[in-house]
């Protein structure tokens, strides 16, 4: 293929030039404005829409990434220095790096084969190893719902608060409500490469109005309310700017087609691979998953190593990665602890066997193929 294959690229579709052009000629460039209103108001509305008569109050944050969103989430859950708190592993460190900038300690609970994600089981030995834990942080990876009926019942029995890492889940639901409402705090991400794209940028969802005000206080340099410049706590810069919000608008108005656009190729995958020696990501039943990024599991047997397939389709200009890497496994958090309820750890060994594959939805049919051809040609016998 001439063209590189890629995993996930942003697709623009045009209305964004519209916010963003509005917002030039009311000269409203900053970091606040009508598109920042407007990108709350119409996410949340989407999520309630998403929610099937569910209507939970939801206040969102734009901020500029999802990072800094979940920066804030772990404030408003009041995590104090040297505090244990309950953390997805597989996944990216962005998920749980902001409980270190509040000096708290993670501990990391394995994954469950189901969906990839927190093991109920885990989660709950994780409890009584760690009874006084009071904040859970969970993703929904590549967009797959985690097991929320059992994750939610354990937490709601330990009194723990539940933070939702939804950056890859937007517009994934389960039980038919929306993948970021479960929890008391979420966070959202419009990273280049996520389903839909700010260029830069996250949304905190909060519960209450007071904790989004807190959260807009701290993400503004904590500005106490003085004729002059006046703090009583530490501040961030983490607002999204007004043009970065226009361009998120533009793209919630494509979710829906590049979610049913992104379902279509897992489908493709999932038909175009069924000889091989392989599964995809799973999910459950009861959810529906925004198909984020497609992922193949090596069978055991299968003869070769995701290495060897990840080599083979870059020499062919195709971009696969490597499942993200376990958090328990990297030399910077070698310190913590790692629950784990199966025989051995479950996220060992999906991150020994798994590949994210190309799932850029304008990826054409043919490209597609052309990779199912080439997986066929290192994988099949
Ligand atoms: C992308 C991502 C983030 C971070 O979002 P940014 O907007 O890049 O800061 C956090 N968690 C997960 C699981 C992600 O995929």
């Amino acid at each position: 293929m001439e063209n590189r294959i890629c995993l996930s690229t942003p697709t623009i579709h045009g209305e964004e030039q519209g916010f963003i052009q509005e917002a030039f000629e009311k000269n409203w460039i900053g970091p606040l404005g009508f598109n920042c209103d407007g990108f709350e108001a119409e996410m949340t509305s989407y999520l309630h829409q998403c929610g099937a008569g569910y209507e939970p109050d939801l206040y969102a944050f734009a901020a500029n990434s999802g990072t800094s969103a979940l920066h804030l989430a772990i404030k408003l859950a009041g995590v104090k220095r040297g505090e244990h708190v309950l953390c997805s592993d597989m996944t990216f460190a962005a998920t749980l790096n902001p409980v270190t900038y509040e000096g708290g300690v993670q501990v990391f609970v394995d994954s469950e084969r189901e969906t990839w994600n927190m093991d109920p089981a885990a989660l709950e030995k994780a409890f009584e190893k760690y009874p006084d834990a009071r904040v859970v942080l969970l993703v929904h990876l590549y967009g797959t719902p985690a097991k929320m009926d059992e994750i939610m019942e354990i937490c709601k029995a330990h009194n723990a608060i539940l933070i939702e890492d939804a950056a890859e889940a937007l517009s994934s639901t389960y039980h038919g409500r929306a993948c970021g409402t479960f929890g008391d705090l979420a966070a959202f991400s419009f990273n280049g490469n996520k389903i839909i794209t700010s260029s830069c940028g996250g949304m905190l969802i909060s519960r209450t109005r007071e904790q989004r005000e807190k959260a807009f206080f701290w993400a503004t340099q904590a500005r106490e309310k003085s004729p002059w410049y006046e703090h009583k706590e530490l501040g961030y810069n983490y607002r999204m700017s007004n043009i970065l919000a226009g361009i998120g608008r533009g793209q919630l108005l494509h979710l829906e087609e590049h979610r049913k656009r992104k379902e279509e190729i897992y489908r493709r995958y999932e038909a175009g691979l069924k000889d091989l020696p392989i599964s995809m990501n799973p999910y459950l039943p009861e959810s529906s998953p925004n198909f984020w990024l497609s992922c193949i599991l090596l069978d055991k047997d299968c003869g070769v190593s995701f290495m060897d397939v990840m080599n083979r389709l870059a020499e062919n200009n195709v971009e696969t990665r490597p499942i993200w890497k376990p958090m328990h496994m990297q030399p910077f958090y070698a310190d913590r602890d790692f629950v784990f309820a199966e025989k051995t750890p479950v996220n060992e060994d999906i991150f020994s066997r798994g590949l994210c594959i190309p799932s850029d939805i304008k990826m054409t049919d043919e490209e597609q193929d052309y990779v199912i051809q080439l997986l066929h040609d290192f994988i099949g016998k």
